[in-house]
């Protein structure tokens, strides 16, 4: 990959636009280089790779569909799914490993837990769904959780072995860097417009243009800035935090896991994670369309982590930061051709580093004109929302609900 150091400074042309270089972006951008070799790519950046969202998740890389994906009516169709998303995680593990990205990949497994009887009913749930799916899990009480993660917080839990840890920037990164020779890659240079000229869309940047036959939008939720997708798609800003490593008094404290993560039994819950180096993250809050100081979303964020582990009152946080992700209605993504040439892949809803490694891949395919798997009549398609002030006053009071139902799980 040739890589620019310096932002877009020049109008240029090329066969393939990628708008975005996160994980759908990366895998994209990889899967054109791969079945395209003589196709020019430029890949454009808004921020410097790792410093912008695929870097500030909490790195649980999914092999299964989250439990607000799961469609028990349809176990037939939720098994493609899941198979698809273990292909994704398989390329990504052989990636990590043939370009030697030091990422930290851990095979955890994850813990899903709740605090409280609703919660526990929607684990039952779950695990329903994990049993039916012939994917292994094991059912733990507070006993077993505490002496595995170190808090008796949780009154039921289920164990599942499908799910890595890893630390997202460097992953982002490595993966950027290991892009194929035909794609070119420009940092800062957020896209400010397309336009439709003479066959080919024309990309602003603020100090370049870019005429290109073909355009996948990899942007999620910014897809909206752009003029896609605005019916469709909403941003949600979440926000973690990260502890200063524990000593080791402390650190005995939490598990006997070297390394563990958890996920809330209830979406709007809170997730926790144990890392290689000794500290815990907290993530937790979800705000509409609103990126919010470090410094409102610390309180609530070390509530969330005293409530579990209330010895770790006097920790200083290292970091606190927020990012966004793309939400849509009925958790489904915004997959396929827009217009003649125009792409796009947005709206993860979460577990976007393998489901965007996968949806991706798949766009590039479809993109190139090659028979691939439809990624809407498995994963379906998002719903329209109506405008706001309507949708902001209808998330607003789905929100409230399901805050009140989830407030065991914060
Ligand atoms: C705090 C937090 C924790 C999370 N934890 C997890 C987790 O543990 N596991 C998991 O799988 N997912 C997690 N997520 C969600 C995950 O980060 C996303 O689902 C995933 O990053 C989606 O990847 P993406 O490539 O589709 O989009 P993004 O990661 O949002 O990438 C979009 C890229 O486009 C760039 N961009 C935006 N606008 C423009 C523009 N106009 N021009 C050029 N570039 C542009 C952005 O800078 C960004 O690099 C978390 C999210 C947050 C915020």
């Amino acid at each position: 990959m040739r890589k620019n150091l310096e932002p877009l400074k020049q109008n240029i042309h090329c066969d393939v636009t990628i708008i975005g270089a996160g994980y759908t972006g990366i895998a994209a951008a990889r899967r054109v280089g791969e079945l395209s070799p003589n196709s020019d790519i430029v890949v454009l950046e808004a921020s410097s790779i790792g410093e912008g969202n695929p870097g500030r998740n909490s790195g649980f890389l999914l092999e299964v569909a989250l439990a607000h994906d799961v469609d028990k009516q349809n176990l037939a169709r939720m098994q493609q799914c899941n198979q698809l998303i273990q292909q994704a995680m398989r390329s990504l593990r052989d990636d990590i490993e043939r370009f030697k990205i030091d990422c930290g990949l851990f095979h955890s497994g994850t813990y899903r837990a709740a605090a409280s009887a609703t919660g526990s009913k929607s684990l039952e749930r779950y695990k329903a769904f994990l049993d039916a799916a012939g994917l292994r899990c094991d059912t733990l009480d507070t006993a077993d959780l505490s002496s595995r993660i170190g808090t008796r917080f949780y009154r039921k839990g289920i164990y599942s072995p499908h799910c890595y840890l890893a630390q997202p920037a460097a992953l982002i990164r490595g993966l950027a860097e290991r892009l194929p020779d035909n794609a070119r890659m420009y940092e800062n240079s957020p896209a400010l417009g397309l336009e439709r000229k003479s066959n080919c869309w024309l990309v602003k940047t603020p100090h370049g243009d870019v005429l290109a036959k073909k355009v996948i939008l990899a942007n999620n939720a910014f897809c909206k800035a752009l003029g896609f997708g605005q019916e469709r798609l909403v941003a949600m800003y979440t926000y973690a935090a990260l502890t200063e490593p524990l000593d080791a008094f402390l650190l005995a404290q939490c598990g006997e896991d070297e390394q563990w993560g958890v996920l809330p039994a209830h979406r709007l819950g809170s997730t926790l994670r144990r890392t290689a180096d000794g500290r815990l993250l907290i993530r937790s809050l979800y705000r509409y369309e609103k990126d919010c100081n470090a410094s409102d979303v610390e309180p609530e964020l070390r509530s969330a982590l005293t409530r579990r582990f209330p010895q770790l009152a006097n920790v200083p946080f290292a970091a606190v930061w927020g990012g966004a992700t793309g939400f849509t209605f009925n958790a489904a993504p915004l997959w396929g051709e827009l217009r003649p040439e125009l792409y796009i892949s947005a709206g993860c809803n979460g577990g976007g580093i393998v489901k965007g490694t996968l949806f991706g891949k798949l766009l590039a395919e479809r993109t190139l004109g090659h028979d691939t798997v439809d990624v809407s009549s498995l994963f379906g398609t998002a719903r329209y929302m109506p405008p706001d002030p309507l949708r902001k006053l209808g998330f607003s009071v789905i929100a409230a609900v399901e805050r009140f139902r989830a407030r065991a799980e914060v």
